[in-house]
Parts: C-alpha cells; sequence; structure tokens
C-alpha cells in the first residue's frame, strides 16, 4: 500500500514535466492503478503492456551514454527527454553539441525549431512531413518558396501569398498551431489547365507552412549531405547500447514503481554500460609498457573467466 501511495504521489508530481504528464493531452486507454505514470502501449509488437521509455544522449564518437532519462513510452514525452539532456549536459559538462543526431520521431517541427533557432545545433534529422499526397495532386515541393518576397510559387508561376493587400497594422497570420496559409489567387485557378492536378476539390490552392519551415528546411539540406550520412550510420550506435540493455543486462522489465523507480534502474543500467566501455577504451589510454607489464600480472591473479570480461566487455 505504501509503494502506491508513492508511486502515485510520483505521477502527480510530473504532471506537468515535458517528458511526462505534458508530453500528451490524449487520455491513455489504460491507467495502472499501482503505477499511474506508466504508460500502455503497443509498441513492442506484441501484447500491449504498462511500459517507461529511456532515451539516451550519446556522445557519437566513443559510444559513451552521456544523459539518461525516463519518460512515458509514447514519442512526444521522448522529445521532451531530448530537450531535458540536451540542456542538462550543457548545465553540468559544459557540452554543445554540434549536431544532433536522431531519427524522424524527432523530427517534428516544433524540435527542429528549438533546435535550430534556440540552441543552435545542426538537426541530422530526417524531417517529420505529413505533405506527401497519394491522389496524384502536386504536393508542397512543388512550390518554391522565396523568402526575400515571402510568397510561394505554383507549378505555373503564379504567386501563392499570405495577404493581396495592405493592412494598416501589418499582421503575422500565425493560426493558434503555429502555421500561415498562403494562397493562390481563385482568377488564376479558375483560368488555370492544371487545376484537376492542383486543387481540383477547392476554389484555389492553398499551401500551410509552419513557423519553423525554415529549420525544417535546413534539416532537408543537411540530409542531402555526406556528413548526414555519416551521421546517420553513428546513429546506430544507440541502438546497439538499447539492444545490449535489453538482451544482454536484460532490462525488460522494471523491479521498481513509478518516475523514480524508473529513473534508479535505467541510470544504473547506464552506468553499468559505461564501465564496460569504459573497460574497453581505458587500454587505448595506458602506455604499451604498463600494459605489458601489468598484463601478465592481472592474468595470473584473476580466473580466466573475469580476465575475458575485461577483454571482452
Ligand atoms: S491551379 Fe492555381 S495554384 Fe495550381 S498550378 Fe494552377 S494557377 Fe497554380
Amino acid at each position: 500500500m505504501a509503494a502506491t501511495r508513492r508511486s502515485v504521489q510520483e505521477y502527480l508530481d510530473t504532471l506537468d514535466d515535458a517528458a511526462w504528464g505534458a508530453a500528451s493531452e490524449v487520455k491513455p486507454k489504460f491507467v495502472s492503478r499501482s503505477d499511474p505514470a506508466a504508460q500502455w502501449t503497443g509498441a513492442m509488437k506484441g501484447h500491449a503492456l504498462f511500459a517507461y521509455a529511456t532515451n539516451y544522449l550519446i556522445d557519437l564518437d566513443h559510444a559513451v551514454i552521456v544523459d539518461v532519462e525516463a519518460s512515458r513510452a509514447i514519442r512526444q514525452a521522448e522529445v521532451g527527454a531530448a530537450r531535458t539532456m540536451i540542456d542538462r549536459a550543457q548545465d553540468r559538462f559544459g557540452l554543445y553539441p554540434e549536431r544532433l543526431a536522431a531519427d524522424s520521431a524527432y523530427g517534428s517541427a516544433e524540435m527542429l525549431g528549438w533546435l535550430v533557432h534556440e540552441r543552435g545545433i545542426e538537426p541530422h534529422i530526417p524531417v517529420f512531413d505529413k505533405s506527401e499526397r497519394r491522389d496524384g495532386t502536386f504536393e508542397r515541393a512543388e512550390f518554391s518558396y522565396d523568402r526575400k518576397r515571402d510568397l510561394y510559387t505554383c507549378p505555373r508561376g503564379k504567386e501563392l501569398r499570405q495577404y493581396r493587400r495592405r493592412f494598416a497594422s501589418p499582421r503575422d497570420g500565425v493560426d493558434d498551431e503555429g502555421f500561415m496559409r498562403y494562397r493562390a489567387s481563385k482568377l488564376d485557378c479558375d483560368a488555370c489547365a492544371l487545376k484537376p492536378r492542383c486543387c481540383p476539390n477547392g476554389p484555389a490552392r492553398k499551401i500551410l507552412r509552419s513557423i519553423h519551415e525554415g529549420a525544417r528546411d535546413m534539416a532537408r539540406d543537411i540530409a542531402a549531405t555526406d556528413a548526414y550520412v555519416t551521421s546517420r550510420r553513428e546513429r546506430k550506435k544507440v541502438e546497439v547500447l538499447f539492444a545490449h540493455l535489453k538482451r544482454i543486462l536484460k532490462l525488460d522489465r522494471l523491479r521498481l514503481r513509478g518516475p523514480n523507480g524508473a529513473r534508479d534502474e535505467f541510470h544504473l543500467a547506464a552506468a553499468a554500460q559505461n564501465l564496460r566501455k569504459l573497460a574497453k577504451l581505458i587500454f587505448f589510454f595506458i602506455p604499451v609498457e604498463i600494459v605489458d607489464k601489468v598484463w601478465p600480472l592481472v592474468r595470473t591473479r584473476w580466473p580466466r573467466r573475469h580476465v575475458g570480461a575485461v577483454q571482452d566487455p
């Protein structure tokens, strides 16, 4: 009963946290009575279960875990956890990463805008894009944006603007969700032969542009570079760590309840993984003469089983 009260209290304490309660307003299908912060999820491709997610911030050069954050097992919470870890790594270690390599779950407009405009970090992240069309009509990518004049040009060469008249007090035209609307002229579209392929169901074509579109464009440009290919390859290092966590350390079930219980277990597991990595890396920094002297002593003193563990963590 005491454990239940603690986990419920922790759940209430984290309701406003970006990696927990504030991550999404969607009501979960089921809520655990003994551990309400755990997320009901079917993402494991088996039976749905209550779960927590662990998030790593790693140094891509050596695959050393720099920070760990527990969160709800939903995408929005994982993005919130990533922001927390980036800020914490800067505050505690003075680490200012030049680039962040991550999968498309981190490619939302808000996250890219935050990385580029607020933290000055290059996003080596696939852009989360829903503008793709499957009905054969023109996609947004076929409309070019002119930054200086703040307008789109359609395949027919016509302009799509936010406003076609001047206002006494200028308007930014941004809606509550952070989008601006660019519209073609109805006169242009009515007379256009491409209308059936452009806006068959509307009077004129309309394009939505996020206020973070500049950051999204930057991520798209980076995705076309060789550096991005390298980042995408290096990103697998974090997947290796997660696979190691589940298969070797067998952390597929938590013993402690509540966000703090999950946090403690994930931190201990990450510390164990870093120690194994350290055992691997340390021989790179010890002069060869010392290794030659110490190694025979280690071999005779420790049973072979332990020596093997040091050699091949
Ligand atoms: S329908 Fe309108 S927006 Fe589409 S190509 Fe023609 S003129 Fe341009």
